[in-house]
């Protein structure tokens, strides 16, 4: 299949047992039969749930999100769309995911998104991909960036806007090893249900050169290697462009993981101004129990 072809949004999870509906019809019916009452007061929470979110959510779109993903290092045809369907399990969101960065040569690219996020470990792109990209952000484009999208464009003459567009400078990392953060602003949105001492099995910590004094850093995480400590997720303002980043992600040992998942999904709202001070969606982008 062309690189370029999106893959599907959704993908059923083979992990899942096959429930055949049968068994569950008479489940539900034994259940109903057992406990009458307690039955009736789950349908009605979840009833009430449901009439609440879709009140909530009418006339109100879902976000629109470019995934812009591919390059070298990393499975992204197993990351992208993990990431998406995470995702949006958790914001009413319709992501276009597209492996590739040929969409960026056209300056208008993001035009029809709501915010654009960057998985993606192309060592060099042409200048003009590259700017076009930078005056989005710019411009007040919100943007996303994930894992190698720091480390990424290293070869480009363009390098350090780049890197400024980040908020943070980052070169190489640590060999792959298991990683816990330290939180850094337990009253951010993005991060206050956030654990003070999450933990990755494995991923690759991303050595911190140097961060912007306007970054606001989220977490940090202390190298097993030398004790150095770095910055693993922060926001940053690149002109009128909010941006959120971590470099967490490397693979599929820390993409699983529900807080994981749900920082990326806070850092993607606050990026578009849609996550309240609570750290939950926006009206109208809490997703309803029956997507
Ligand atoms: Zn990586």
């Amino acid at each position: 299949m062309p690189s370029s072809l999106r893959p599907p949004r959704r993908l059923a999870d083979p992990s899942l047992p096959c429930l055949d509906a049968t068994h569950v019809v008479s489940f539900l019916t034994r259940s109903v039969a057992r406990w009458p009452l307690a039955c009736f007061a789950a349908a009605t929470i979840l009833l009430s749930a449901f009439r609440a979110a879709s009140a909530e959510n009418a006339g109100t779109p879902p976000l629109r999100v470019l995934f812009l993903t591919g390059g070298g290092y990393h499975d992204y045809q197993k990351l992208a769309p993990h990431l998406t369907r995470e995702l949006a399990r958790r914001v009413r969101v319709d992501f276009d995911v597209r492996f590739g960065l040929d969409s960026l040569k056209d300056p208008g690219f993001a035009k029809a998104f709501d915010a654009v996020v960057y998985d993606v470990c192309d060592d060099e792109v042409s200048d003009g991909i590259l700017t076009n990209a930078l005056n989005t952000v710019r411009a007040g484009k919100p943007a996303v960036m994930i894992h190698c999208a720091v480390h990424a464009f290293r070869r480009s003459p363009l390098i350090h806007e780049w890197e400024t567009c980040c908020g943070m400078r980052s070169k190489v990392h640590d060999p792959f090893a298991p990683l816990s953060t330290v939180k850094l602003d337990p009253a951010s949105p993005i991060t206050r249900s956030f654990p003070e001492d999450w933990k990755s099995p494995g991923d690759e910590l991303y050595q911190t050169i140097s961060i912007d004094p306007m970054s606001h850093a989220l977490l940090r995480a202390k190298s097993l290697k030398d004790g150095r400590e770095h910055i693993v997720a922060w926001t940053y303002e690149f002109g009128r462009g909010r941006v959120f980043a971590t470099t967490l992600g490397h693979d599929m040992k820390t993409a699983v993981s529900e807080h994981y998942l749900q920082l990326l999904a806070n850092g993607l709202l606050w990026s578009c101004g849609k996550l309240t001070p609570e750290g939950t969606p926006a009206a109208g982008l809490v997703v309803s129990p029956s997507r």
